[in-house]
């Protein structure tokens, strides 16, 4: 790829999530020059599941960090079991994900999100934690860079041959260029997170509790903690006066397997609230010169425990392509075009499959005979646990 003018860089990533890590990893490894742009400092606490599917594993050798995040001292999850309200459960096997005898891991995202950033600085990206991608600059209609912000509140510009809105669900770039931008959405759902003592879940499971309006999962992480993260209607939310705790004690607990497995737990960590305001796909290419990776691109349900998953594929297609475009001398429309031709390949059925899943599991009844349903067939509850993945080597 080419432009007229010398840029800074040859690529901004905006976000040091997995999907921005990965992506300035995998650019960088193919030879570009590469800024990586955070507004936190790192290590930090991020709501989440903290459920890394076994496929993640895979992802973590390529980038070059399976030691470190061994050294995070991890837990292995063995199984996730979906348990009804009235305490029915269906287990879905980790190994059904990867290759044989694979395991998916319970680590925290502050310790798994710390060690891809510090991958990427070492791989020569040049790291900016405590900055914010305060806009886009643009030549006409196409994107050419980003104002960014340090945290005295220092403006500077820094142009670029591609940016990358990798913000997560927040789109914080690629939001602005919505027709609708600057309009607060309603959240239909709030989801909460925190690290607790005690929780009594089976050794080397995920468990997840379906009730109403919502579902929350927990698993072990490292030193000896748990990980509960939970969605819930906003109307719940409203009437236990956004106190996370009663949410968790009045909402998720009438599912009889949480109340067993909470009954006893401390609350170690801050509690993380944030609303949810939309699933499934947003715009891959929102400019010329701005592409879309991770949640950015798609935000999929979180009981598949498969966000960080998608993260990481998508800044694999994403890079390749860049990568390929860059080698090639391609212009940025022939790039475009093949980034969401191979990114719809991968994921649009899988979103489509999530998509029937989250309104089975958010109605009670529905939710209540679907785990039946899988619960009398193993078969079949390993087809739809694998039709929320699909094995992508498209890139
Ligand atoms: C309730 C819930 C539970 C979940 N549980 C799981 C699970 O168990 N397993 C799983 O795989 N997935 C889970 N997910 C999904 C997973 O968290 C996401 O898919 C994943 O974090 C996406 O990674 P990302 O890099 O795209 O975005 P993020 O991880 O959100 O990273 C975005 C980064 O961009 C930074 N940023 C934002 N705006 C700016 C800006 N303007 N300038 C600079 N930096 C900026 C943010 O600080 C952040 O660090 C869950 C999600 C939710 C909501």
């Amino acid at each position: 790829m080419t432009l007229s003018a010398k840029t800074d860089y040859d690529v901004v990533v905006v976000g040091g999530g997995p999907a921005g890590s990965a992506t300035a990893i995998r650019l960088a490894g193919a030879g570009l020059d590469v800024m990586l742009v955070e507004k936190a400092r790192f290590p930090r606490q991020k709501l989440c599941g903290e459920f890394i599917s076994p496929e993640c594993l895979e992802h973590f050798a390529e980038l070059g960090v399976s030691g470190d995040i061994k050294l995070a001292g991890g837990v292995d999850i063995s199984e996730t079991v979906f348990y009804s309200r009235s305490g029915k459960g269906v287990a879905v096997k980790s190994e059904w994900f990867g290759q044989v005898g694979s395991h998916a891991l319970g680590l925290s995202r502050a310790e798994m999100d710390d060690v891809l950033l510090k991958r990427a600085s070492e791989v020569g990206v040049a790291v900016r934690e405590e900055t914010t991608a305060a806009g886009l600059i643009f030549d006409d209609d196409r994107v050419i860079g980003v104002r960014l912000k340090d945290k005295e509140g220092l403006e500077t510009p820094v142009t670029a041959t591609l940016v990358i809105d990798a913000t997560g669900r927040t789109r914080s770039l690629a939001r602005r260029l919505e027709k609708d931008a600057g309009q607060q959405k309603r959240a239909g759902h709030v989801a909460f997170k925190a690290h607790l003592a005690g929780a009594q879940i089976a050794a080397g499971a995920c468990e997840i509790f379906a009730y109403r309006g919502g579902y929350g999962g927990c698993n072990s992480i490292e030193h000896g903690l748990f990980n509960l993260c939970f969605i819930a209607d906003a109307k719940d939310v409203k009437r236990c006066g956004s106190d996370a705790e009663r949410v968790m004690r009045e909402v998720v607990c009438t599912n009889k397997r949480a109340a067993a497995v909470l009954q006893n737990v401390t609350v170690e960590s801050e509690w993380l609230a944030v609303p949810i305001e939309r699933y499934g796909r947003g715009e891959l290419v929102p400019a010329q010169g701005l592409l879309t990776v991770g949640d950015s691109a798609a935000f999929i349900d979180p009981f598949t425990g498969s966000g960080i998953l998608l993260a990481l594929e998508s800044s694999r297609i994403a890079a390749t392509a860049i990568a390929e475009s860059f080698a090639a001398g391609r212009d940025p429309e022939t790039l475009a075009v093949e980034y969401q031709r191979k990114y719809s390949s991968a994921f649009d059925a899988r979103l489509r499959v999530c998509r029937i899943l989250r309104h089975a599991a958010s109605m009670p009844f529905l939710a209540d005979a679907t785990i039946s349903m899988l619960r009398a067939s193993g078969g079949l509850s390993r087809r739809v646990a694998r039709a929320t993945r699909l094995a992508t080597r498209s890139a």
